[in-house]
């Protein structure tokens, strides 16, 4: 495991940044807890202080939300147009950035560097996705009847609160700051204190693009006190929240007493399944890809393989095989495939399932096991002979860790595919176009990929169902979420539509 950073430049600018605490972000200046407090946040590959952030509490979230409140008459009045021109300057702007970016997320989360530089280019993308669309996000529908015109339209919520989780933290914020932005909301945003580096750098280049003080704003600190702060504020309207099922169920009932809007991307058990007829190349690479690049930390890996009985012992050699060659290193190693766990919480949890197939009478095929003394290093594993009701097919493990369990029939897969908690993405290999259909019909998840890894196409809509989440990302259905859509019905039935002849509605009707 050596260190070969991309280029030092933007380490050494990284190195240098975190020698002064990181701030909060809120009407427009760096300021930091009322209170004083801090916390320390750490690097995953050897778990060293990496540098100190602000803690916010309700105080600096009350602040936070008054600024959101204030900036939001003047950010709500600009016109879609410019409001398009400063998020496609933050789009530039964060691809100018996008090595910095890339080297802060690689060191704070420990994600291999390779997929951090395309996860920062798609943070871009989703400003100008976002952007492109700000002009014609109030429009609304058309619906005549007779004597009456009713059309509606859409308006910003109001200000919103945003609140992310420690996985490609930085890529997943523009997921939700982008298009609340575009539809004329003002922020809040209390990102995951595991991982607060390039939140920062976020304010920051939409500080620097010109957007509006206020308009943005960022507290740093945990859950319990800032996260839950924001939550309960009556001044925001909505929130958008990433992170795993039972937190969403907390934020659900915290934002009751301000009935809320709440909107939850939450984990997922995601099943890939292998048909015999699939081609079975292409399957095995996608099945690795899936589940062991970004650490397996990504709520759509595939972290259950079902394979057709008929196929399955060679298929998992052929991916057994690969998974013993996965590169384990230094997130700054270009070559790493898969880095250090974020935390050694994180680390822990990853490492009890190593316990669990053991217990639950699973093989381990491949890996199980720590790497190292230092960092958060795990080897990554295969799960064989496994069982549908087993822990390990059945809870979100959020590592490098893939479940396999044989299958007979389609009947018999579909029953293990649905039958988990979650209900996020799920992918089909099979080469029977009637039975991918059947099958997709079946499935009770909210994403569905035949015959591809998850490939997105951002107007589409991203979410899931069961305990993976309530509502849908993506297109016109964010604009859903951050806009309220409201009618407005004219009476046509005046005189002059008499004189005319025009038909009225006979009032007793109405
Ligand atoms: P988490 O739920 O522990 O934390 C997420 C965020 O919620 C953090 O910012 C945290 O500080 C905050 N938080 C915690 N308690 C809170 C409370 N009581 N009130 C308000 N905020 C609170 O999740 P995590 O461990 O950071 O992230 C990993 C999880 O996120 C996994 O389950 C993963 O599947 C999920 N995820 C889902 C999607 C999706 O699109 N469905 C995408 C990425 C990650």
């Amino acid at each position: 495991m050596t260190v070969t950073p991309p280029v030092s430049a933007p380490l050494e600018s990284l190195e240098r940044r975190l020698r002064s605490p990181l701030l909060h972000f809120i009407g427009g200046h760096w300021v930091p807890s009322h209170s004083g407090d801090t916390f320390d946040f750490h690097a995953p590959s050897d778990n060293r202080r990496l540098g100190v952030a602000a803690s916010g509490d309700a105080t600096d979230i009350d602040r936070a939300a008054r600024a959101a409140h204030d900036a939001f008459p003047a950010w709500r009045a600009l016109s879609g147009r410019k409001r398009r021109a400063l998020l496609y300057r933050v789009a530039d702007l964060i691809e100018a950035r996008a090595t910095e970016i890339a080297t802060a997320e690689s060191v704070d989360t420990g994600q291999a560097i390779r997929f951090m530089k395309s996860a920062a280019t798609r943070a871009a993308e989703n400003f100008r996705f976002f952007a492109d669309r700000a002009e014609a996000a109030q429009d609304g529908l058309s619906l005549p009847t007779e004597g009456f015109l009713n059309y509606t339209v859409r308006q910003p919520v109001g200000p919103v609160g945003v609140i992310t989780p420690w996985n490609t933290p930085f890529m997943l914020s523009t997921w939700k700051i982008a298009p609340a932005l575009a539809a004329g909301c003002t922020v809040v945003h209390k990102p995951a204190e595991w991982s607060p580096v390039t939140a920062t750098l976020l304010a920051e280049i939409m500080h620097e693009a010109g957007l509006p003080a206020g308009v943005v704003n960022l507290v740093h600190g945990f859950g319990e006190s800032a996260g839950r702060a924001l939550t309960e504020h009556p001044l925001i309207r909505a929130i958008a929240f990433i992170g795993e099922s039972r937190t969403g169920s907390l934020i659900q009932k915290q934002g009751a007493d301000t009935l809320k809007r709440v909107h939850l991307e939450l984990g997922g058990k995601n099943p890939v399944v292998v048909f015999d007829d699939a081609d079975l190349d292409r399957a095995l690479d996608a099945a690795v890809f899936m589940i062991y690049s970004l650490n397996g930390q990504r709520c759509t890996s595939s972290s259950r393989l079902l394979v057709q009985r008929s196929v399955h012992d060679a298929f998992v050699d052929r991916l057994a095989e690969r998974v013993a060659h996965i590169r384990v290193g230094d997130p700054l190693d270009p070559a790493t495939e898969v880095g250090p766990l974020i935390h050694p919480r994180q680390f822990e949890k990853v490492c009890s399932y190593f316990d669990a197939a053991r217990e639950d009478g699973a093989t381990i095929r491949v890996g199980g096991e720590r790497i190292g003394d230092t960092g958060n290093y795990v080897r990554p594993t295969l799960f064989t002979n496994a069982r549908n009701d087993m822990r390990i097919a059945q809870e979100e493990i959020f590592g490098p860790v893939l479940t396999v369990i044989p299958f007979d029939t389609d009947e018999d897969a579909l029953r293990m595919a649905n039958d988990v908690p979650y209900g996020l993405a799920a992918y089909l290999w099979t080469n029977d176009l009637t039975r991918a259909h059947t099958f997709a019909h079946g499935l009770d998840s909210g994403m569905i990929w035949v015959n591809s890894e998850n490939v997105r196409h951002l107007p589409t809509p991203f979410g899931g169902m069961k305990a993976s989440g309530i509502g849908r990302d993506g297109g016109d259905y964010s604009f859903d979420f951050y806009m309220e859509t409201k009618n407005v019905a004219i009476n046509l039935n005046g005189h002059r539509a008499q004189q005319l002849g025009l038909p009225r509605p006979d009032p007793k009707e109405q």
